[in-house]
Parts: C-alpha cells; structure tokens; sequence
C-alpha cells in the first residue's frame, strides 16, 4: 500500500483507534469527539493569533485530520467517498466577494 494514500492513512488511524480500543472506552462517541475536534481548531486559532510557526500549524492541522479520520471510522462512512462528491458539488458553486474576502456558496435566499 502506498504510504502516502488515503486507505494506509485511514488504516494507521484504526490502528490508532484499536492501540486503545476506542470503541468501547468511549472514544469513538461522537460529543466526545466533537469537543476535541473544537479543542484542536482552538489550537490552530492559537497559531494565528500567536503567531507561531507553520510547523506548529501544520502539527495542529494534522490533529484535527487525524480526528476527522477517526469521526469516519467511529460512525462508519468513507470521507473520501464523501470527500470527492462534496469537492464535485463545490467546484460548480459561483463565489461572491463579500467584505472583502470571497465566499463560495450556494448563495440560497
Ligand atoms: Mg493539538
């Protein structure tokens, strides 16, 4: 298996998941998992506004990937199945500048 795919990834994130048996000591549950999800985009807020390193960034960034990877295996969906047909869906989507920043958006109202 290619190291670098997305299936050696998923599967190293299993292993990390069965290392400590996730599933049944609650770290598969899904508030659980939503919190440290929210801890790690705090910790990559801290980057920002810390300025710190993009080293530093890039760890925190891969904590939450590596979470999000595991939120797919704890409620057994394949994310890059999901990821390709969001990504199709997104492609097609018209932007908007909006405060000065671009935005792309459905822009339903
Ligand atoms: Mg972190």
């Amino acid at each position: 298996m290619n190291k670098d795919s997305y299936e050696a990834m998923l599967a190293e994130v299993q292993a990390f998941h069965d290392k400590h048996d996730f599933k049944n000591t609650g770290g598969e549950e899904m508030a659980y998992r939503i919190a440290l999800m929210a801890e790690e985009l705090g910790e990559i807020s801290a980057c920002v506004t810390k300025g710190k390193s993009t080293q530093e960034l890039a760890e925190e960034v891969a904590d939450l990937f590596i979470l999000l990877m595991g939120t797919a295996i704890a409620q057994d969906f394949d994310l890059k199945q999901a990821f390709w047909a969001k990504m199709e869906k997104i492609m097609k989507r018209e932007s908007k500048m909006i405060n000065g920043r671009i935005r792309v958006s459905e822009f339903r109202d």
